[in-house]
């Protein structure tokens, strides 16, 4: 039996993909998976979260679609073993539950692999590096699930510890733990809602990513510093002073190697500013949490979300409300958006006298202001993924 937790994105924004860092939290929700081996080759699933027993014979894995299509996660696990070079078991009854919420941006997707791959790994006499594991993972749910996720929730889920974040460099990636402050405490609101083209705007972002580092001469964001990207804007302001509302031709300091971005300059540079901000206040939370410094990681985090919400532009207003409530309460240090955007869960990082009496407030507000309620989770961090 092995156990995986889920996960907050703590800081970090839109950092993984452009080469950036981030820290993360596993928490004390988990998907749990059992595994019992069969003589006759025969792989039958369950999970608690459905009623059906998914059949199939112990050969190549094929994509399922409809209610049956959970099972690809850990089927998208079973066929990535051979290539990464590692034995699969033939038979089995396999069972997975949770106390995880689906589709909370608390990555129940990663849990279900990370505690797959283990039980799979387990049963096949193979114990790879955490690293094998983690990064198998995410082949997974990117070739086979087909979901473009980025390193952070098998990173976090694999490697979180308890009373400490995950900090993950995403260019190696390198993976590390600092510790978290005593008294630090994770409440988690979920909205519910999403926007109808979150997909498309989400691939809308890494394209004006991608485009505003071909803008700044550098493969990716994460190779630009904060002050360089000031010089840059100052140097584009100086050589076309229309340059901030779109118009006017790119000055000689511009990399257009690659063609003239489709996009404002201006818009693309907020969105630098974001990602590279960002990084920064990464490593700043980093430094801060290891001073102990729990007032100035909160400023950090609130930074994030006014970054995300004014610079990249990922936040609703549903988000906004709960982070300008949020901030405003004693016994919070801070809060922020959690996950890619575009709707999902606000985080707010507390102290341990706030309650549920208090948090019930601000879930009160925001139901005066939208008509209904978002989903309350107190959680703490946990050990990452583990065999039982
Ligand atoms: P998130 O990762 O944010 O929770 P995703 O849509 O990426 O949301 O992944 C959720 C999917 O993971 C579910 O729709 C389901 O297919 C699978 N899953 C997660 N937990 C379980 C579980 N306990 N049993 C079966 N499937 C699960
Ligand atoms: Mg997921």
């Amino acid at each position: 039996m092995a156990r995986a937790p889920g996960r907050i994105e703590f800081i970090g924004n839109h950092t993984d993909y452009n080469g950036g860092t981030v820290l993360g939290a596993s928490i004390d929700r988990a998907v749990w998976v059992a595994l019992a081996r069969r003589a006759d080759g025969l792989r039958r699933f369950r999970s608690d979260r459905s009623d059906e027993m998914v059949e199939q014979p112990a050969a190549h894995p094929r994509k399922l679609f409809g209610p049956a299509s959970w099972v690809n996660y850990p089927l998208g696990v079973l066929a990535a073993l051979p290539e990464f070079k590692l034995r699969a078991p033939a038979g089995f009854d396999y069972l997975a539950a949770s106390d995880l919420p689906i589709g909370a941006g608390l990555s129940s997707s990663a849990a279900i692999e990370l505690a797959s791959g283990l039980v799979f790994l387990g049963a096949a006499g193979e114990d790879p590096p955490r690293d094998t594991l983690v990064t198998l993972c995410r082949h997974a749910e990117n070739h086979f699930v087909g979901v473009p996720s980025g390193i952070l929730d098998q990173g976090v889920s694999g490697f979180g510890l308890k009373d400490h974040l995950v900090f993950i460099d995403c260019r190696g990636p390198r993976f590390d733990t600092v510790p978290l402050p005593a008294g630090a405490h994770f409440w988690i609101f979920n909205t519910h809602t999403k926007h109808a083209l979150v997909d498309g705007l989400y691939a809308e972002r890494h394209r004006e990513c991608m485009e505003a580092a071909c803008l700044l001469g550098v493969k990716l964001l994460a190779d630009v510093s904060p002050a360089e990207l000031a010089l840059v804007a100052q140097a584009l302001a100086a050589a076309d002073p229309a340059f901030a509302g779109g118009g006017g031709s790119p000055p000689a300091v511009v990399n257009t190697a690659g063609g003239t971005p489709a996009l404002p300059q201006a818009t693309l540079l907020k969105r630098a500013r974001h990602v590279i901000e960002e990084i920064a206040r990464v490593d700043a939370a980093v430094i801060a949490l290891r001073a102990g410094d729990l007032t100035e990681v909160g400023r950090l985090l609130t930074a994030s979300h006014r970054s995300s919400q004014l610079l990249f532009e990922n936040s609703t207003p549903e988000l906004d409300f709960l982070v300008d409530t949020l901030a405003s309460q004693p016994h919070v240090f801070g809060a922020r958006l959690t996950g890619g955007g575009f709707g999902g869960a606000v985080m707010a990082l507390t102290d341990g006298t706030f309650g549920e009496a208090q948090a019930g407030v601000v879930a009160a507000s925001y139901g005066k202001k939208f008509g209904i309620l978002p989903d309350i989770l107190h959680t703490r961090t946990a050990n990452g993924a583990e065999l039982k």
